[in-house]
C-alpha cells in the first residue's frame, strides 16, 4: 500500500481547491478507506459534491481517477475493489465537466478518460479473475464506456458470463483445472490470437504469422513457460531489430496476462514482451512510414495499469521485476517509476533503477 499512500500524497495537493470549497486533501482520508475497507461497507455518497455532482465532473476528477487506478494494481479487498471499481464507472461516465475558470481550454472528461484507458488490460483482467462479481461488472461497463473493440468485450462477456451470473461462485476453492473448464478463459486468448495474427501478417521465416499462434498458445496452456523467448528469434525480432509480428504478439501478451497462467508461462510471457520494448530499430521489411517501436509503445499503453499490478503481485522476484522493467523500457512516469520502485523494492532487488528516472 506504499506505493498507493505516495499517489495520494503527490496527487492530492493543497493548492487545488475541491468544489466544497476546501483544499482537496481533504479526500486522502475517504479515498484510503475505501481502499482499506474489509467489509461491505456501505456505498456511501462520499464523492458526491466534491468529485462529481450527477454526471458531472468537478476539478478533483483527475487525481482521484489517478488514485483509483493505482488503488487496483494493490492487493485491495474485494468489497474495495467494486467500490474504487464504481467510482472509475462513474467518471469514465460523465459527459460534462465544470471547473473553476484558471483550467482554460482544458478538457477533463477526456483527460480522465486517458488516465482510466492506462487500466484497460487491468480491468479486463478484473473481469475473468472475478474476485469481486461487482468489480468485473463494473470493469466490462468501464471497457464499454472507453470505447473498447466490440468484438473483443464480446467475447471477455461471453466467456465471463458465468461468473458474472453467479455472485456466490468461489474462486479459491477450486482447481486451476476446474477454473479452466468453468471458465473456458483460454477462448478469450485464442481469439484473440486469431484475431491478431491475421493472414496479411507476414512472418520473416517466409510461414504465414498463424503459426506463431500454436506457439503462443501452447505456452499459455502447457504451463511450463515453454516455449523459451528464444524460439521468437528470426520471426518476431532478430537481436534488437524488430519484425512485423513483433506488433500483434505484443498485444496477444498483454491479452495472456489478463489470464489465470502457470508461474513460469507469465514470466515467460513477460520476459518475450521485455524483449520486444526493448527492441529499438526494425528490419528492412517494413513499408516506409510505419515506426513498429512506436506503434508497440501505443499498444502497450493501455496495459500499464496491469504491468504496474504485476509488479506489486509477483509471485515471483522474476515476474515483479520483469514488469518493472518492461514500464521502465515503455518510458512510463518518472514518479511513478520511483515511487513502484521503492515500493516493491524487496521483490525486485535484482531490477536497476534507470540513471534517467
Ligand atoms: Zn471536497
Ligand atoms: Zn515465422
Amino acid at each position: 500500500m506504499e506505493f498507493l499512500y505516495n499517489v495520494v500524497h503527490r496527487q492530492l495537493t493543497a493548492d487545488v481547491v475541491c468544489s466544497c470549497g476546501h483544499p482537496v486533501t481533504h479526500l486522502a482520508h475517504d479515498l484510503l478507506r475505501l481502499a482499506g475497507a474489509e467489509n461491505a461497507t456501505r456505498i456511501t455518497d462520499v464523492l458526491e459534491g466534491h468529485v462529481f455532482e450527477g454526471e458531472v465532473l468537478r476539478e478533483p476528477a483527475l487525481p482521484v481517477a489517478e488514485i483509483c487506478l493505482a488503488a487496483l494494481t494493490q492487493d485491495i479487498s474485494p468489497v474495495s475493489r467494486e467500490i474504487i471499481s464504481r467510482i472509475l464507472l462513474q467518471i469514465v461516465s460523465a459527459s460534462e465537466w465544470k471547473v473553476k475558470a484558471a483550467a482554460g481550454g482544458r478538457d477533463i472528461v477526456q483527460e480522465c478518460r486517458e488516465v482510466v484507458r492506462r487500466g484497460t488490460w487491468l480491468f479486463y483482467a478484473e473481469v475473468f479473475n472475478c474476485r469481486a462479481p461487482g468489480a468485473s461488472a463494473a470493469s466490462l461497463m468501464i471497457l464499454e464506456s472507453l470505447g473498447e473493440d466490440p468484438e473483443l468485450l464480446d467475447e471477455a462477456y461471453r466467456v465471463a458470463h458465468p461468473a458474472l451470473r453467479e455472485p456466490s461462485f468461489d474462486r479459491a476453492e477450486m482447481s486451476l483445472d476446474d477454473a479452466r473448464e468453468q471458465w473456458k478463459a483460454k477462448e478469450f486468448l485464442r481469439d484473440e490470437i486469431e484475431r491478431q495474427l491475421t493472414e496479411d501478417v507476414t512472418c520473416p521465416c517466409g510461414e504465414p504469422a498463424a503459426h506463431l499462434g500454436d506457439d503462443l498458445l501452447y505456452l499459455a496452456e502447457a504451463g511450463n513457460g515453454s516455449p523459451r523467448v528464444n524460439a521468437f528469434e528470426g520471426h518476431v525480432f532478430d537481436g534488437e531489430v524488430l519484425h512485423v509480428p513483433a506488433l500483434p504478439v505484443a498485444r496477444i501478451c498483454m491479452a495472456a496476462l489478463t489470464q489465470k497462467l502457470a508461474v513460469d508461462s507469465r514470466l515467460t510471457f513477460l520476459d518475450l514482451l521485455d524483449r520486444i520494448v526493448s527492441c529499438d530499430s526494425q528490419g528492412w521489411g517494413i513499408p516506409a512510414g510505419r515506426d513498429l517501436v512506436q506503434e508497440i509503445k501505443e499498444a502497450l499503453a493501455p496495459g500499464l495499469g496491469l504491468l504496474y499490478a504485476e509488479v506489486f503481485k509477483g509471485p515471483t522476484s522474476g515476474i515483479s521485476g520483469t514488469a518493472f522493467m518492461i514500464l521502465q523500457a515503455l518510458g512510463d512516469n518518472p514518479d511513478r517509476l520511483r515511487s513502484a520502485y521503492r515500493a516493491a523494492y524487496s521483490m525486485m532487488d535484482w531490477v536497476l533503477l534507470d540513471d534517467g528516472v
